[in-house]
């Protein structure tokens, strides 16, 4: 493989000052990745178990994706989403047919999508349900970063920020149905949730909790929204986190891996959800063609024979590893699905500092929280890749 390093950029305080600060990088600059890897602008390679955000489903620069984003780019990029091209068709039809809803909306991020899903259910309160549009969302959850999705999420560290918040989005206990039945009144339109809460550490919704909370929205005539941005496109071993339980949701968002490293996203819904009017929803991106031909190709990867036994291998073998680790340093065991799991560190809490020596040592971490250390691996990351990261991670654990 070409690994040719780029040179280091040499306006570095500048350049860097350049960028709006809305995260503290460190002061790394990576050129290049494949598979499970990624190099930076000094040639120091890591080993990446953070890929993206749990984005990069195939790794760094799967050669699938290089040779669709080329042929595509000769072809066709955008003719507007005022009109039908072939993969945003051809891609539409993949993603119904996969899940088991009716229709799509094709989108370029998870906010786009969530935000796409609250007015979906809106438009459905005010024709079907008197005008009901109350979501009812749960404490921790994350639904993304335009105003109404981070009003949907119940992130307490930004209760306070950009007020006035949209409104509508009662907040609910995870896993307490009783407490979401409490919260539903003649304005409630919907329950929104993730079946695994991602970014506040890896808390997974129960079956019993996500089987009680489809019979009990059917029972009161609500919808149910499932944000399987993070869980969906076989992360947790299944194509969609709700496989696991056999539900279907009303509306699904997907996300982070359905474009394998690329801005894609989707918002999928039952046909008799489907009442947006012309006008009524859009984006100037959504339903291209190159992003849907990318899509597609992506779709295709994840459902070939033995793709989910091959997550579903690498995920028992780091589930173990992280379970033998956890013993080990005496830790507070292991919680997640397929190869979406988090280590819970228990009272050593030094998730940060872990993560900042792991970049040293060559190993892209994240840290949700304090007390737990997460790992979105690609989910074709090899069982030498799966136990590099955990010597690794055992050398790291070791220190104080
Ligand atoms: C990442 C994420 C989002 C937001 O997606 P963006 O592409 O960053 O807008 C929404 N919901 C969940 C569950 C996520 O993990």
């Amino acid at each position: 493989m070409n690994t040719q390093i780029l040179e280091k950029p040499t306006t570095e305080p500048a350049g860097f000052s350049a960028l709006m600060e809305v995260t503290s990088r460190p002061p790394i600059v990576f050129t290049q990745g494949r598979g499970a890897w990624l190099w930076d602008s000094d040639g120091k390679r890591y080993l990446d178990f953070v890929q993206g955000w749990a984005v990069n489903c195939l790794g760094h620069c799967p050669p699938t994706i290089a040779s669709v984003l080329v042929e595509q780019s000769t072809m066709l990029l955008n003719c507007s989403p005022a009109f039908y091209n072939a993969p945003m068709i051809q891609y539409a039809e993949a993603l119904t047919s996969v899940s088991g809803l009716d229709r799509v909306f094709l989108a370029s991020s998870g906010a786009e999508a969530n935000e796409g899903a609250i007015k979906l259910a809106r438009k459905w309160g005010a024709v079907h349900r008197g005008g009901a549009f109350e979501i009812i969302t749960t404490d921790h959850g994350f639904h993304g970063r335009t105003l109404a999705t981070m009003s949907a999420s119940g992130k307490t560290a930004w209760d306070a920020l950009f007020e006035p918040k949209v409104g509508g989005f009662p907040r609910v206990p995870l896993n307490d149905l009783d407490a979401v039945e409490a919260a539903i009144t003649e304005k409630t339109v919907a329950v929104m949730l993730e079946p695994i809460q991602g970014e506040s550490g890896v808390w997974p919704a129960t079956d019993e909790f996500l089987i009680g909370l489809r019979a009990l929205t059917e029972r009161h005539g609500i919808l149910l929204i499932l944000d399987e941005i993070q869980t969906g496109m076989a992360r947790t071993g299944k194509m969609f986190c709700c496989d696991h339980t056999g539900i279907r949701p009303d509306i699904m968002t997907l996300g982070k891996g359905i474009g394998a490293g690329t801005p894609l996203a989707a918002l999928l819904a039952r046909e008799d959800v489907c009442c947006f009017e012309p006008g009524d929803q859009g984006g100037t991106y959504g339903g291209n063609a190159l992003m849907a031909a990318i899509g597609l190709a992506v779709l295709e990867k994840l459902s070939a024979p033995g793709f989910l036994a091959q997550v579903n291998a690498g995920s028992r073998q780091l589930w173990q590893g992280l379970e033998t680790l956890s013993e080990k340093h005496s830790l507070a065991g292991v919680r997640g699905k397929g190869l979406l799991l988090a280590l819970n560190l228990g009272p050593r809490s030094d998730g940060a500092k872990i993560v900042e020596r792991g970049l040293e040592n060559g190993l892209l971490l994240n840290a949700p929280a304090p007390d737990a250390l997460r790992f979105m691996p690609a989910l074709n990351v090899n069982k030498s890749e799966i136990a590099e990261m955990l010597a690794i991670l055992d050398e790291l654990l070791s220190r104080d």
